[in-house]
């Protein structure tokens, strides 16, 4: 699909704007889609920015997306014209380690294929994203959407559901056990959701106080505002597990101490490079044997295994839902944490201005 109307940043210091892409023909396992939604994560934010460092442009962010197959390459067994699908972060890996073989290709050992930013596929520099009008990808990286009815709000399932519910589930999650949820944007929101449905007692962590009545409606049994000390003491020592979903370097003591014995904290959100979190004291870790991890998105069996666990039980995400043109608004009211509680680009928008260009 040559001339691709697409959205990218030029450079870590210009606005996202208006740019043409192009996209292979699809091959012979290749499924093509015209893309409906895309959600707006904030790795699209500190990509485009380059604020891990590594970005190569023009960047294309978006790996929320959700649309209609349009095209099926001859050896495409699972998927055909007409379908509504999905694609998350990633749309190559190497296939053959063992992650890859139990469909964790997140944790492939060769690196897996960004959707965008990803290593030179064909004949293109890098891999673009989801602020586009279609896409071209491997079936094997292709999901099945089922809940059809809520597409746009489906969305955000493909990166912030699968980033919060593959730890959920990794440290057992459940009925019995209480976690807490570090931050509400769009990871944390579906992060106090999931929990809540596996049935755990769910405690948001948030520095908003305009956010805790919509906490408690998402599914909080308790919201603590983080920035107040004695709100925090309350819970020393009682967490089996806490994700932290924040985007920005903070004082990891503050949810140590929050652990009980064996507890671990979950490390998700990705501060800039330049801004790292500072080491936290090594005897709130050795006290009570805690621990810190991180966990990166989800393979393709278990993002397939959350968007059926969410259709099941009717679970979309909170969107607002934006043009395409607007997208340079939405990054400045992410910054101030002011989502509610994803944004979600109607691909229409740009499909609209690109005939009227
Ligand atoms: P988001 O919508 O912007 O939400 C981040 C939330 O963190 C904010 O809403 C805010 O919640 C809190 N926060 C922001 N700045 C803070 C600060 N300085 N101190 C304390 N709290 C702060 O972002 P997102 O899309 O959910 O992404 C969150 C992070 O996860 C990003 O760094 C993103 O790159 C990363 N991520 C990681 C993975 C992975 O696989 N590991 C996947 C996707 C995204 P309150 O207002 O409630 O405090
Ligand atoms: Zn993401």
């Amino acid at each position: 699909m040559p001339h691709t109307p697409a959205y990218a940043a030029q450079s870590a210091d210009k606005p996202m704007g208006p740019h043409t892409i192009e996209r292979r023909a699809p091959g012979a396992r290749d499924v093509a889609i015209d893309i409906l939604y895309c959600g707006v994560c904030h790795s699209d934010l500190h990509t485009a920015r380059n604020e891990w460092g590594g970005t190569h442009y023009p960047c294309v962010p978006g790996h929320e997306i959700v649309g209609t197959v349009t095209a099926v390459g001859k050896d495409v067994r699972h998927f055909k014209v007409g379908d509504t699908v999905g694609v998350g972060c990633m749309v190559d890996s190497c296939g053959h380690c063992d992650p890859c073989k139990a469909g964790e290709e997140n944790y492939c050992e060769n690196g897996f294929t960004g959707t965008y930013n990803g290593p030179t596929q064909g004949d293109h520099a890098n891999t673009w994203g989801g602020y586009s009008t279609s896409i071209v990808v491997n079936e094997k990286f292709v999901l099945r959407i089922t809940h059809t009815d809520q597409l746009d709000a489906v969305a955000p399932l493909l990166c912030a559901g699968i980033t919060t519910y593959s730890p959920l589930r990794h440290w057992h999650a459940g009925p019995g056990k209480k976690v807490g949820i570090v931050g509400l944007g769009g990871l944390g929101h579906m992060g106090v959701k999931l929990a809540h449905a596996m049935g755990a007692h769910v405690v948001l962590f948030t520095t908003s106080p305009g956010k805790i009545a919509d906490g408690k409606r998402l599914g909080a049994d308790e919201v603590v505002i983080s920035k107040d000390p004695a709100q925090m003491a309350r819970h020393a020592a009682s967490f089996d597990f806490i994700l932290d979903t924040v985007s920005a370097s903070h004082d990891l003591n503050a949810y140590l101490v929050l652990l009980k014995l064996d507890g671990t904290l979950c490390l998700v959100g990705a501060p800039p490079a330049d801004t790292p979190h500072p080491s936290p004291r090594v005897p709130n870790l050795y006290m009570k044997r805690r621990a810190i991890a991180g966990s990166l998105i989800g393979g393709t069996r278990e993002t397939q295994e959350m968007l059926d666990f969410c259709a099941e039980r009717d679970i979309v995400c909170d969107i607002e839902t934006i043009a395409m043109r607007d997208i340079n608004r939405a990054y400045e009211r992410m910054l101030k944490s002011d989502v509610k509680y994803r944004f979600v680009i109607d691909m229409q928008t740009l499909k609209d201005e690109a005939k009227a260009a």
